[in-house]
């Protein structure tokens, strides 16, 4: 399990909103990509992150959809 305290400062790399622990997995509380947790070491790469049903890239990612 990965500590709480770490998690509050920790941010999705994507849209920067702030992550949810989910199991293995810190889930971003906006666009709900999961963030798999190594040896409790949080891997916050969009490469690594597994991506919501009926999203099928991570530009569709909620995160990533900027309005301008
Ligand atoms: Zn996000």
């Amino acid at each position: 399990m990965i500590n709480e305290e770490i998690i509050k400062d920790l941010v999705c790399p994507i849209g920067k909103f702030p992550l949810k622990s989910d199991g293995e997995f810190l889930v971003c509380t906006n666009c709900s990509a999961k963030f798999p947790v190594k040896e409790n070491i949080p891997l916050l790469l969009i490469d690594d992150a597994i991506l919501p049903i009926g999203v099928n890239s991570p530009d569709e990612l909620k995160c990533c959809k900027k309005k301008s």
